[in-house]
């Protein structure tokens, strides 16, 4: 495959952007060589600048639920930006979007639109700070909420104490706010209320994690936190920006309330981003009224954006969300576990010890013999970030190289999930299952 194009624009991009990239894991550091520029994409497919096309497992990181370019959510794009790309005054689309999120999920009752994951998870947590008049936060280690400096925080010493930075730049001060636990540790988070009583504002999760891997919450998990949050006095946040509209029409929470074990919980506030956009700049938080309505212009707390609400943003959402009925969500669903249950097996065939956890359409795999390097989750896969990092990580790159060559384009990297679309039909998952062989050898090989 000749990647020739790709190069040449990666050396002009190192030289005027750090790393050549917009967003770092976009670099290609983990898995090494040159990241495939994009040219174009369609439905289940994506076209570098040499011309090489590629299944797209990766799904503009999520968002392209329905696949790239559908024609009706083009359409509607097209159509938004010839009124008008900006106004700065508030449209009809915006509230037509706030409703369909209303509608879909049950404890939700006002919207705030924003324009980036990282800005909906901020808000929130500034609202729940405002709200309760409390100052620290609650995350779990490997959980991604963004790039907000308090949620930059990595783990202290011991359990429940205060984190310390997880970037350079942020400053200790700003984490010393942030407590770190371990996920899936519902002890952790009783000890952290145990040492800092009436102090924590919220407490703040992904409904399911997927940014170090999918780490499904063990049944009941995100209920016992609802509930502890409650007796506490804390918000729950329930951040969606990536399960949300992708795991079913009321993300991964709406799955767990089908349930008996996992279901009958709520949390206050939830995030989402990604889908909701259908590929353009939206996200959204939302809660009942009576928390949102503490935000700025009815209440103290302050949140503003020239770009929150952008009409033809918006209309990508409306478009995508409007298409997504329980048809696309099977046809996902059904997708993925072909594509998951197929990998699995020729990973099993070429002597590959592994571990694959998913959360509905979500899923990714983890290297390594998990009775011997101690992972203790229930589907027998890694239950928190430490469990995660115990793997053979070396196997994922050639694994990866593999198959990029033979034109399929996974995440760049062994700790995130795998995302397929509404698009992805049986020539496409033939092209997937028709790389695996030679990739899972390359993985044994390794
Ligand atoms: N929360 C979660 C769960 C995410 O997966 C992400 C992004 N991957 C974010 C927040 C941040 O969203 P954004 O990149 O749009 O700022």
């Amino acid at each position: 495959m000749n990647h020739e194009a790709s190069a040449a624009l990666f050396a002009r991009s190192l030289d005027v952007t750090p790393g050549g990239v917009n967003s770092p894991v976009r670099a290609y550091g983990s898995v090494g060589g040159t990241p495939p520029f994009a040219a174009s994409a369609k439905g289940p497919y994506l076209t570098d600048v040499d011309g090489n096309e590629y299944v797209d497992l990766v799904s503009g990181w999520g968002p392209m639920l329905l696949g790239h370019a559908h024609p009706a959510v083009v359409a509607a794009v097209q159509d938004a930006a010839a009124r008008g790309l900006s106004f700065g005054a508030p449209t009809p689309a915006e509230t037509q979007l706030a409703e369909l999120v209303v509608e879909r999920i049950a404890p939700i009752e006002q919207v705030r639109l924003v324009s980036t994951g990282t800005e909906a998870t901020m808000t929130a947590l500034r609202l729940a700070r405002g709200y309760t008049g409390r100052d620290l936060i609650v995350k779990f280690a490997g959980c991604y909420h963004g790039h907000s400096d308090g949620l930059l925080a990595a783990a202290g010493s011991g359990l429940a104490t205060l984190a310390l930075p997880g970037s350079a730049g942020v400053p200790e001060a700003i984490t010393s706010q942030t407590i770190v636990v371990p996920f899936n540790d519902l002890e952790a988070v009783r000890a952290a209320f145990v040492e800092h009583p009436g102090e924590i504002a919220a407490v703040i999760t992904e409904a399911s994690p997927a940014n170090m891997g999918v780490v499904p919450p063990e049944p009941g998990f995100n209920r016992a936190l609802a509930e502890l949050c409650s007796a506490e006095g804390a918000l729950l946040v329930c951040d969606e920006v990536l399960t949300g509209f992708r795991t079913g029409p009321a993300g991964w929470w709406g799955e767990e309330q089908k349930s008996e074990t996992s279901g009958g919980w709520q949390a206050d506030l939830y995030t989402y981003g990604k889908v909701i956009g259908g590929g353009m700049p939206v996200a959204a938080l939302g809660g009942s009224r009576e928390i949102m309505s503490h935000l700025a212009p009815q209440g103290p707390v302050y949140q503003a954006g020239t770009l929150s609400g952008n009409p033809v943003a918006v209309a990508a959402g409306i478009a995508t969300l409007a298409l997504a009925d329980a048809d696309v969500y099977a046809r996902v669903d059904a997708a993925a576990e072909r594509i998951r249950t197929a990998t699995s097996e020729a990973l099993t065939a070429a002597g590959v010890a592994h571990s694959v956890q998913n959360v509905g359409n979500l899923f990714s795999f983890t290297f390594g013999d998990g009775a011997a390097l101690g992972w203790t989750g229930t589907g027998g896969g890694p239950r928190d970030e430490d469990e995660v990092k115990r793997q053979e990580a070396w196997r994922y790159p050639p694994f990866f190289a593999a198959m990029l060559d033979a034109g399929v384009n996974l995440p760049p990297s062994v700790f995130e999930a795998w995302f397929v679309s509404a698009a992805h039909d049986d020539a496409a998952i033939e092209r997937v299952l028709a790389a695996l062989p030679a990739a899972t050898r390359a993985a044994a090989d390794a």
